[in-house]
């Protein structure tokens, strides 16, 4: 079996054993294996829920390059490796495999990450930086809308920030009969809904206003998930949770949206007697790639004739490399899995493994020339 062939038949060995966010059991033992396997300098470092490994020459510059490696559930329930996660993986372990022999006048750290889809992994991942003095870091994803091999590249902001934010309301039960001896918190979740109506259409990233507040870009609220009461109807009910997902394009004003909302509630269920309280879940910061380093990656491209498409808007979408991005410059690109496939997290998408030596490609470069 040739070395792209090996790197394949380990996409698809994950592609087999899908787990979910912070379920990744099997995937991380496949990763270390197949590492094991195939490498001779590699430290390994196996970190409990991720690892790490480590192409040391003790030189003075480090190299970040992360994967993720969880999986999704389709409506059914089923696990599936639904946004590709399998693929960034089998080109990270390519990468190692392939540099492991060879002086680049760098260390590498390759690391590969758990639980991004719900934005636990990152965040963990982070204590890298208090283990190796890192200079750069760097990622890729697939996607689905560019040509096959081809990189995508933004300059600052990549992926917008998002947040789950879960509100629960609390009044007081009563007959249905007599509605005015209870408190109903259907009335201010409706009101919540209105309050909320404009920020679900989208104008572009552009500056806009809400609420007599400007925003300098897109903000973003939609309502997820609405629960109230029980099927009775001789009951007036007292409980009532709504989540909604706020998004951004930057993170300042991801606080000031959530601010907004927060005394909406706030105020209302005050006027209303209603007790109320807030948890944020899925805590995703924007990514923003770091504008310099980008310049150099791309000039780096360009000279090895390898075909990227600079992008001017990001995904509204998010991506929790943003945590790792917060520590040093970095690099965030897509790599093109064609025009028409099915898109990220469709229940027929599944990562191609025509782009994987493209992927490597990518990375490869900037390994071995620096940046
Ligand atoms: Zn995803
Ligand atoms: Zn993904």
């Amino acid at each position: 079996m040739d070395y792209l062939e090996k790197i394949t038949a380990f996409r698809k060995l994950l592609h087999a054993n899908p787990e979910a966010s912070e379920k990744e059991v099997v995937t991380r033992k496949l990763i270390k294996e197949f590492l094991e396997e195939n490498t001779q300098n590699l430290e390994i470092v196996d970190k409990g829920r991720w690892l790490y490994g480590f192409h040391n020459e003790g030189a003075d510059e480090t190299y970040l390059f992360r994967a993720d490696f969880d999986a999704i559930l389709s409506e059914d329930g089923q696990c599936y490796h639904g946004c590709g996660h399998d693929g960034h993986t089998a080109i990270l372990a390519g990468l190692a495999i392939k540099l492991d022999k060879e002086k680049l006048g760098r260390n590498i750290v390759y690391l590969f990450q758990h639980a991004e889809e719900n934005a636990a992994g990152a965040i963990e991942c982070t204590e890298i930086f208090k283990e190796k003095k890192i200079d750069y870091a760097f990622a890729l994803h697939g996607h689905v809308g560019m040509p096959l091999g081809t990189a995508g590249i933004h300059e600052e902001v990549v992926c917008c920030a998002s947040e789950g934010m879960l509100i629960h309301l609390k009044g007081i039960q009563s007959h249905a009969s007599t509605p005015e001896k209870g408190i109903n918190p259907a009335y201010l979740m409706a009101e919540l809904a209105l309050f909320l109506r404009p920020l679900c259409d989208f104008d572009g990233f552009v500056p806009m206003t809400w609420q007599g507040e400007n925003y300098n870009n897109m903000i973003m609220a939609t309502i997820v998930y609405q629960r109230l009461g029980e099927l009775a109807f001789g009951v007036s009910p007292s409980t009532a949770d709504m989540g909604l997902t706020l998004r951004a394009y930057n993170e300042k004003e991801m606080t000031l949206l959530q601010e907004k909302v927060e005394n909406f509630i706030k105020e209302g269920a005050e006027k209303q007697g209603l007790e109320f309280s807030f948890t944020y879940l899925d805590i995703f910061p924007e990514t923003r790639n770091n504008r310099d380093l980008v310049g150099r990656v791309k000039a780096l491209w360009e000279k090895e004739n390898l075909p990227f498409i600079e992008k001017h808007y990001p995904h509204r979408g998010s991506e929790d490399f943003g945590h790792l991005a917060k520590y040093v410059p970095s690099c965030y690109f897509e790599l093109g899995l064609g025009i028409d496939s099915p898109p990220l997290h469709n229940v027929g998408f599944e990562f191609k493994d025509e782009v994987i030596a493209d992927g490597l490609a990518f990375f490869e470069v900037i390994a071995r020339k620096g940046v």
